[in-house]
């Protein structure tokens, strides 16, 4: 038997903590166990053999045989060529009713559905199930833009005629909105409803800054005291919702996170996650040892909140540009394959026909499927790989490997190695214990 190569240790108090990326799994040994699971397996099996047999069990310790790098390549490669499962974003407007000033999008005003392109939409959809006998579920992003501009008149329609033709076929369907939240009114609860909707809602830490940001053009009001009474809505009266709410910080916004835990204290924790992401192009000014997001960080957590920090939650990707069942369809019929760049011409790689034909940038598509995103010298070796796989193809088709190093996440996080361990070990232990 061998250790697993991806197990990480990290000392708490009185133990040690091991997290096991691949399996995405914890234990917690005695100082003496986990010295001993490092150099000396067999004195281990005989001193503590229930431990190790448990090891096993939890795959930290493997076969001798086990090649677990090409367990995760095999992993990679059946879950981008997936014929199981469809991600399909749609961008039903390109147009936004807020101004965000670190938005990367090149609104397009007025931009909306017209009644061909959303029937060419579900048209594709329909050829994608009769053409494709094994997939078994519809995942549906709505992005845009504000994709709820015109909700009740041209989304709502689209989504649940989508709805229907797949639930009479057996097959599963989701329907995820990203949104500022906005345009959600009770009127249109009964609506989400329906499609059993789920979201992910960006909020720019307390009332005052959040307000500064997000507010209505036209009247200067800002938007987060309806944010705050949307959540609770939601939350309170949607059976089946799940809100991932996405906190754009930056260094003035942590000392202030109090006030929003504050706001959102009595919100079901079991439908909402909170996500915390830097805003970007305050990225230069970072600190690597980050103490004031680390006690945000615990004081979520120890206010019962699940949170995530970092894109490296267990997965079998980097992005789902890579994956071969997956695009972007925009109002107008353009097809792209990242979400994350301008919906201009320049990154645009197909175009939907109102017959419901995708007709591809073939070239451009292969170049971008032919990445493999963590086959690199940088990322082979990495013990973080089974959480990230590598940087996303975009950014790989738009630099060179010379380049990836600063894109790798280990170097972009703002908690050391230890304490991003005890985190995930926190975030998976106590907020669970809160949840039960
Ligand atoms: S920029 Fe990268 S991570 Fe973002 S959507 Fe595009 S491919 Fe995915
Ligand atoms: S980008 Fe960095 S963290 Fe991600 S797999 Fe590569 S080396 Fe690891």
């Amino acid at each position: 038997m061998k250790v697993s190569y991806y197990n990480i240790y990290t000392k708490n108090k009185n133990n040690v903590i091991c997290y096991n990326t691949k399996c995405d799994s914890f234990c917690v040994l005695s100082n003496a166990d986990a010295e001993l699971l490092k150099n000396n397996l067999q004195k281990l099996s005989q001193e503590s053999p229930k431990a190790y047999n448990d090891l096993i069990k939890n795959k930290f310790i493997v076969e001798d045989e086990t090649d677990e790098y090409q367990e995760l390549c095999q992993e990679y490669d059946a879950s981008i060529n997936s014929p199981y499962t469809y991600h399909l974003t749609l961008l039903p407007s390109l147009d936004c009713n807020l101004r965000c000033w670190y938005c990367f999008e090149k609104h397009i005003q007025g931009s909306h559905l017209t009644a061909e392109n959303s029937q060419a939409i579900l048209e594709y959809i329909k050829q994608l199930f009769s053409r494709n006998p094994e997939l078994n579920y519809l995942n549906v992003e709505l992005f845009g833009g504000e994709p709820l501009l015109y909700f009740k008149e041209e989304l709502y329609p689209l989504l649940s005629q989508i709805k229907q033709y797949v639930t009479a076929r057996q097959k599963r369907v989701s329907f995820f909105f990203v949104t500022n939240a906005v345009c959600i009114t009770p009127d249109t609860l009964p609506l989400f409803n329906d499609l059993n909707a789920t979201f992910q809602i960006s909020i720019d830490g307390y009332k005052d800054r959040h307000d500064q940001i997000k507010f209505i053009p036209e009247t200067k009001e800002g938007t987060y005291d309806n944010m705050v009474r949307t959540i609770y809505m939601l939350t309170e009266q949607m059976e089946n919702t799940y809100i991932n709410l996405r906190i754009n910080y930056d260094d003035e916004t942590l000392p202030y996170m109090k006030d929003l835990i504050k706001d959102l204290i009595d919100v079901n924790r079991r439908k909402i996650g909170i996500h915390l992401e830097r805003v970007w192009q305050t990225g230069t000014f970072m600190n690597y040892d980050n103490e004031e997001l680390k006690s945000i960080i615990n004081l979520w957590m120890l206010n019962g909140f699940k949170v995530s920090y970092m894109n490296m939650a267990r997965r079998s990707y980097s992005c789902k540009a890579s994956v071969r069942n997956q695009c972007v369809i925009s109002y107008d019929g353009a097809v792209y394959k990242c979400s994350g760049r301008d919906f201009t011409t320049e990154h645009q790689d197909g175009v939907l026909s109102p017959d419901g034909n995708i007709h591809w940038n073939q070239p451009k598509l292969d170049k971008r499927l032919s990445i493999v995103t963590y086959d690199n010298d940088l990322c082979r070796k990495c013990k973080f790989l089974p959480l990230c796989w590598g940087p996303c193809c975009q950014k790989q088709l738009e630099t060179t490997p010379n380049d990836f190093r600063r894109f790798c996440q280990k170097q972009n996080m703002e908690l050391n190695i230890a304490d991003y361990m005890r985190y995930r070990f926190n975030n998976a232990y106590i907020s669970n214990s809160f949840n039960q």
